[in-house]
């Protein structure tokens, strides 16, 4: 099982992944949460990521294409992977895209996640008060908001156009159940 999962931040891909991954016994592979397991390093990388994380800008592809690769091709990874926050602009798809061509590694589901602003910035604000998050701020929330609608977006139709029949999009403002619940169906299909 190798999946994708798109959308903006707090539509709840995590959930999902973790649901899944639990199903399927394969890692959740979130960049969110490996770049923050480089938080605590402490080194210079580490300052480096704290200052563009909390800001809530991108970190630049030269960091995370590399960690990206290893993982994906790690022992881990060898029966499947749900890749959750990446890619999220366009020359992370292109890589991501090339690279998955050369090793020859056959994705079996795209998830679009959808949902509106207004749930969205709630969930993030809601979350916050339970999770310790740096980015869970409005002003950082704004900012990655403005990333995933300008930068991360219009990968939807990249991958699409790419993935006819593997590509799905989910109204990620139901229950988390529903959302399971769809996404388990055309699992079963693809
Ligand atoms: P969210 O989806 O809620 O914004 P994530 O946990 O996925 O949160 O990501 C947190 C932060 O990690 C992002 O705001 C960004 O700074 C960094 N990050 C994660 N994935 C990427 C990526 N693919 N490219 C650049 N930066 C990333």
């Amino acid at each position: 099982m190798k999946l994708i999962l798109l959308g903006p931040p707090g539509s709840g891909k995590g959930t999902q992944a973790s649901l899944l991954g639990k199903k399927y016994n394969i890692p959740h592979l979130s960049t969110g949460d490996i770049l923050r397991s480089k938080l605590n390093d402490k080194d210079a990388l580490a300052m480096k990521l704290s200052e563009i994380m909390s800001s809530g800008n991108l970190v630049p592809d030269s960091i995370l294409n590399p960690i990206v690769t290893e993982k994906l091709l790690s022992e881990d990874c060898k029966n499947g992977f749900i890749l959750d926050g990446f890619p999220r602009n366009k020359s992370q798809s292109d890589f991501l895209l090339e690279f998955l061509e050369i090793k020859q590694i056959e994705l079996n589901l795209i998830v679009n996640f959808t949902a509106n602003t207004d749930t969205i910035k709630n969930r993030i604000l809601e979350r916050s008060k339970t999770e310790n998050r740096s980015d869970d701020n409005i002003k950082a929330i704004e900012t990655r908001l403005e990333k995933y609608f300008t930068e991360t977006q219009p990968l939807a139709d990249i991958f699409k156009d790419k993935f006819k029949g593997k590509f799905f999009e989910i109204n990620a403002m139901q229950e988390i159940s529903k959302i399971h619940y769809e996404i388990e169906n055309r699992l079963k299909n693809a």
